[in-house]
């Protein structure tokens, strides 16, 4: 099977930069599997992969997704019935009674936002598309997108300063589907991937 020049094989399978040596959470994609272009953060080398099953909080700061999986054709508008419809279920799913599923508080927040659906292995499984955010915690957040949620993952770059983007993976916990083809999704945050050199 053939590697990408910056990267090389190491003996449990892992994919080691050349460059600069780092052993990165990354492997070769099997049969059936599209693997990502991603950027090594300890020396900016483009590498070909799928992120490997001994993807944590500690390895995957290692690794960030190409821009070119986030490059969402459009921005997402969505009517406002369907905004005052997800906020009325927002609010009825939060507190007051303190049965606050998330263990950080929600605030309301508007962001436009990219995002991949990804298998359970964390291979990609769908072009980008535009979502809309609209509450975020320090442990996930909920968004509206016009994609059927139909895997159990996903990838997503917010820019919540304006300045720098930031690439999570997370698991998709509950969706509604409304008229018109929106979907809201609630995201819990699996992994966050390290900031691109090249911003
Ligand atoms: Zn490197």
């Amino acid at each position: 099977m053939a590697t990408s020049t910056t990267a090389k094989l190491v003996s449990d399978g892992n994919i080691e930069c050349r460059q600069c040596s780092a052993r990165l959470p990354l492997r070769l994609s099997s049969p059936g599997q599209t693997a990502a272009l991603w950027e090594c953060l300890g020396c900016g080398s483009p590498i070909v992969g799928v992120a490997s099953a001994d993807l944590c909080a500690e390895t995957a700061p290692l690794v960030c997704l190409a821009p070119v999986h986030f490059d969402a054709q459009e921005i997402l508008e969505v009517p406002s019935n369907v905004l005052t419809l997800t906020e009325r279920i927002t609010l009825h799913s939060g507190p007051p009674s303190g049965n606050e599923r998330r263990r950080s508080r929600r605030v309301t927040r508007r962001l436009h936002a990219s995002a991949i659906l990804m298998q359970n292995d964390y291979s990609l499984v769908s072009d980008p598309f535009s979502c809309l955010v609209i509450d975020l915690s320090e442990n996930g957040l909920g968004c509206i997108s016009q994609r059927e949620p139909t895997s159990s993952d996903v990838a997503i770059q917010l820019t919540p300063n304006g300045l720098q983007s930031i690439q999570i993976f997370g698991r998709i916990v509950r969706f509604n589907a409304f008229g018109g083809g929106f979907y809201q999704l609630g995201i819990d945050f699996s992994f966050r991937l390290g900031n691109s050199r090249r911003q």
